[in-house]
């Protein structure tokens, strides 16, 4: 089996959770497994390899790979955090949940132009990360990529975002 094989057979499914209905993908133990973990950084770089200046990840499991991506690809890291975590929040984005609100905020401590890559770990419904595009733009960053740990193509995310790379697909 490939590292990658691997890496993706430790993706666990947790039926109703958060709630009734929904399999949630949990990468806790994938992160937990050295190997596995190396192999999708790896992976997540591999086609935007050389074309970006600094990674940003959503709170909160895209913090955890783009720490790592960040440290592999020898980047900065800007965190994409939820509403009012942030103590000097220099551009905020609103959008839709199923049945509410959320907020996404960041610092402008990169420079305009800067090439960014925008990593998560799991692509649904898309509004996350169309979000976070909105939000780089805002900061006039320019988004040179789109990667996630898993797709969930059955939600149609990737009809929202457009182009994103997806390690795995669910
Ligand atoms: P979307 O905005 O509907 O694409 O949902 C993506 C966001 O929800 C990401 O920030 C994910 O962390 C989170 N998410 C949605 N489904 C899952 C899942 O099955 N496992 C882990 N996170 C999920």
């Amino acid at each position: 089996m490939s590292s990658l094989a691997y890496a993706e057979s430790l993706i666990r499914t947790i039926p109703d959770y958060p709630e009734p209905g929904i399999a949630f993908r949990d990468i806790t133990p994938l992160l937990a497994d050295a190997g596995a973990l190396r192999a999708v950084i790896d992976a997540l770089i591999e086609p935007f390899a050389g074309e970006f200046d600094v990674v940003a990840g959503i709170e909160a499991r895209g913090f955890l790979l783009a720490g790592a991506i960040a440290i592999a690809a020898g980047v900065g890291l800007v965190p994409i955090r939820k509403a009012g975590k942030l103590p000097r929040p220099a551009a905020s984005v609103s959008y839709a949940l199923e049945y509410a609100e959320a907020t996404i905020e960041a610092h402008d401590d990169v420079a305009p132009g800067a090439r960014m890559l925008l990593v998560d770990d799991v692509l649904a419904t898309g509004g996350t990360l169309v979000a976070a595009h909105r939000l780089a733009a805002k900061l006039a960053i320019t988004v040179v990529g789109t990667a996630v740990l898993m797709e969930l193509p059955a939600l149609g995310g990737r009809t929202q975002v457009g182009d994103v790379h997806a390690v795995f697909t669910a």
